[in-house]
């Protein structure tokens, strides 16, 4: 099987991770806080926080940014459910803006008319993950000025987007959100085996989530209630969590960092075959937006199903038999058992749900050889044009 995504680890990625098993620290060493630093540097960000999951930097963004009971997160549909989950965990209500039809990310223009319905009714949204499908970034000036106008905050969830750009600028960077997280999970661009990130430029945000990421507590004075009882204290002062990153995975993200541009220029390299072999064939291919550079974590391609004699299922089905490690990125998050239970049901957000009737994510990863990446381009080609 041809896998849709797969990690690439060298000799030094493992002896980074060898080496700290042969040193003092497995957790709360020197990696992290190092790993950390390179992260900041590459995103252009003034803090950064890892953590043990992109789920964890999403959950830690959310309570620094003062998310409870009573507010509101809005996200898109077309997502890991990871991207609404946060806003469950902090007590929130979550809603969902429809996807633009063209690049599949969370769409402005919907978010504009849902944001003036939400300050007649007295419902607007106190937090929006923006999340950047497939590397590309989504329009953030326009979602940063309506931020400004509406009042509530932006994470972009950057799980797919390590090594894009927007307006030339590092996704991360922060111009127009609050907080960036990334996720290192194998499947992603840079891997940690499990692991994530939180990145911010503001400083009572970056203090706020290293609290959440280790129980609520700290050894620094200026956080602390009343005086020190000496050398041995702590207090904790929030309800946090241990959402910390090991020595191990730090060292192995500090090493994949060497390596992000070079993973995503290959992505790019790859994406330019996809797009020139496959633009005969009853696909509709990815669509760059402007001023965008995407990370390209997938490749997305969608059936026209008018022009086939196939059903998606067929096709999804039919590939799969034949090695191609074909997958679906996403199922429409409000359609899963769990947001029904809370009201959400089919028609609610029609070009998601249109999206999923026709989207099919191509392998794609940074050792894929152009034999395989052939055979993937062949195996559709055949199956498109039986
Ligand atoms: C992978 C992913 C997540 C969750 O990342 P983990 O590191 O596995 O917790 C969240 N959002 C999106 C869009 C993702 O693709």
């Amino acid at each position: 099987m041809i896998p849709y995504g797969k990690q690439d680890i060298t000799q030094d990625d493992i002896d980074a991770v060898v080496d700290v098993l042969h040193s003092d620290f497995l957790t709360q060493g020197p990696k992290v806080p190092a790993f950390e630093q390179a992260i900041a540097e590459y995103t252009g960000a003034k803090h950064a926080l890892a953590v043990n999951s992109a789920t964890s930097a999403l959950h830690i963004a959310c309570l620094a940014l003062g998310l409870g009971e009573g507010d509101r997160l809005w996200t898109t549909p077309i997502t890991f459910v990871a991207s609404a989950n946060c806003g469950r965990y902090c007590g929130a209500e979550v809603d969902f803006v429809d996807i633009d039809p063209t690049t599949y990310n969370l769409c402005p223009k919907q978010l504009e008319v849902k944001l003036k319905h939400a300050e007649a009714t007295g419902t607007l949204p106190k937090v929006v993950v923006a999340v950047h499908l497939c590397g590309q970034s989504c329009d953030m000036q326009a979602i940063g000025q309506l931020a400004d106008e509406y009042g509530f905050k932006v994470i972009e969830d950057a799980s797919h987007a390590i090594g894009g750009k927007y307006q030339n600028k590092p996704i991360g960077c922060g111009q127009y959100s609050d907080v960036t997280v990334f996720s290192f999970h194998p499947v992603k661009i840079v891997t940690t085996a499990e692991g994530g990130v939180a990145v911010t430029n503001d400083d009572a945000l970056a203090t706020s989530m290293a609290l959440y990421r280790s129980h609520g507590v700290t050894r620094d004075p200026l956080l602390m209630e009343g005086d020190s009882h000496g050398n041995w204290y702590y207090q904790q002062v929030a309800l946090g969590y241990n959402y910390r990153m090991t020595e191990l995975q730090a060292a192995l993200g500090l090493s994949q960092m060497q390596r992000v541009d070079q993973f995503v220029s290959a992505r790019h390299r790859l994406a330019a075959r996809y797009n020139e072999k496959l633009q005969d064939l009853p696909l509709v291919l990815p669509y760059q937006s402007n001023g965008t550079y995407s990370g390209l974590h997938l490749y997305v391609v969608r059936l026209q199903l008018a022009k086939l004699s196939k059903t998606h299922k067929q096709v999804f089905d039919a590939l799969r038999q034949q090695g191609i490690g074909v997958n679906m990125h996403y199922i429409p998050v409000h359609t899963q058992p769990y947001y029904q239970q809370l009201g959400f049901g089919p028609g609610d957000y029609p070009h998601a749900e249109q999206y999923y009737q026709d989207a099919i994510s191509l392998p794609m990863f940074h050792a894929m050889t152009d034999e395989q990446q052939d055979t993937v381009i062949d195996v559709l080609a055949a199956i498109l044009t039986e």
